[in-house]
């Protein structure tokens, strides 16, 4: 399944000339692998995995995931396994990059439009709250199953940065989106097999940036990768000269530089 990233080109030019994060990579192959929903366990041992290799990882939270009354989402996103804003805080401080997945990982686009525009605000309203750091001018909002549809994207386009979204919402009105090799996503069961093909194929193109949407290690939410695997994997991947391994906001927030 291949995923669009849309990008809005105010904030961007901001960033770029405001912050100066605009340098274009010296690389061939930018890959990112992103990991899905805010499974505790998995995150941390992702982010050793990352540092170990001197990588920053890529995370996408649910705002409320943490709450008493969360409620699990289909098989994979039990509330036992969820971390809360203390270890965002911590991944973060670490250096690697936490982005909003919603506030309680519905589907949006199955919601009424206000409706749904409430939860993106409660969402991004919690993560500036409660995210040291956060900036919406470099956020990137992760649509929960990447569903949406043009409103939901362009309301929330104008209060972040960037959104995840599907392919559905392509339209001429959206000349600044920034679509690379795609973002592509696998599960239920194990994926080490696939991501592997993945990495191979992208490797044998010319390159460009690939997304690889993932969510947690070993038994932890839905499509998993074993921990053996992601660590060899990392270890492969920085020795190869061509390859950059960056977080999507680190790749967005300088591609649209002069
Ligand atoms: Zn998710």
């Amino acid at each position: 399944m291949n995923r669009r990233i849309f990008i809005k080109s105010t904030a961007l030019s901001s960033i770029a000339y405001g912050l100066g994060r605009s340098h274009p990579s010296t690389k061939s192959h930018i890959l990112t692998l992103s990991f899905d929903d805010g499974f505790k366990k998995s995150f941390y041992r992702i982010a050793d995995f990352f540092e170990e290799q001197g990588l920053s990882a890529c995370f996408n939270v649910i705002a409320s995931g943490h709450f008493p009354d969360f409620q699990k989402v289909g098989a994979w996103i039990l509330p036992e396994l969820m971390g809360n804003f203390e270890d965002w805080n911590a991944l973060k401080s670490r250096g690697h990059e936490v982005m909003p997945h919603s506030w309680k990982h519905l589907n949006l686009a199955d919601q009424p439009l206000e409706k749904a525009k409430e939860l993106i605000l409660k969402c991004l309203e919690y993560f500036q709250e409660n995210l040291v750091g956060y900036r919406a001018e470099e956020a990137v909002f992760n649509f929960p199953f990447n569903a949406s549809t043009p409103a939901l994207e362009e309301f929330t386009l104008s209060k972040v940065m960037a959104i995840r979204a599907s392919e559905i919402c392509d339209n001429d009105s959206r000349k600044n989106n920034v679509f690379r090799q795609g973002c592509r996503s696998h599960g239920p069961d194990n994926i080490d097999g696939w991501v592997e093909n993945q990495v191979e194929s992208f490797l044998a193109i010319e390159g460009g940036w690939l997304i690889l949407n993932l969510h947690g290690l070993d038994d932890e939410g839905w499509g998993p990768v074993s921990s053996a695997y992601m660590k060899d994997l990392l270890r492969r991947l920085v020795t190869i000269e061509s390859v950059e391994l960056v977080p999507t906001g680190v790749v967005l927030s300088r591609s649209s530089g002069p």
